[in-house]
């Protein structure tokens, strides 16, 4: 069973308890600048993401725990967790994911 820590709960809990919430770190642009945007840029904004082998920051959400959303840092090869940590945290460094890894 893989487990999954949550950085609000501060414990590993089964998989089941989580649903994938996309990409982390996608910052949605404000009025203004949707007012500007072209309807390929919208569409680009809305639909395209990275699709990384390896590596990947995503969102999470502890659905049936804490209900709140975090970021991971899971390799989308082995799925495995490296890391989690709390919405609003920046990205992990790559020095701080290899770190994370020992
Ligand atoms: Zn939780």
């Amino acid at each position: 069973m893989l487990l999954i820590h949550c950085p609000y709960c501060k414990e590993k809990r089964p998989e089941i308890e989580f649903a994938y919430a996309g990409e982390a770190h996608i910052v949605r642009p404000d009025a203004i600048a949707q007012s500007e945007m072209t309807d390929e840029e919208w569409s680009k904004f809305m639909f395209i993401r990275n699709n990384f082998r390896g590596e990947h920051a995503e969102r999470w959400w502890h659905n049936a725990g804490c209900n709140m959303f975090f970021n991971a840092i899971r390799n989308t090869k082995t799925d495995k967790f490296v890391m989690t940590y709390k919405m609003g945290e920046n990205r992990p460094t790559k020095t701080q994911i290899e770190a994370a890894k020992k």
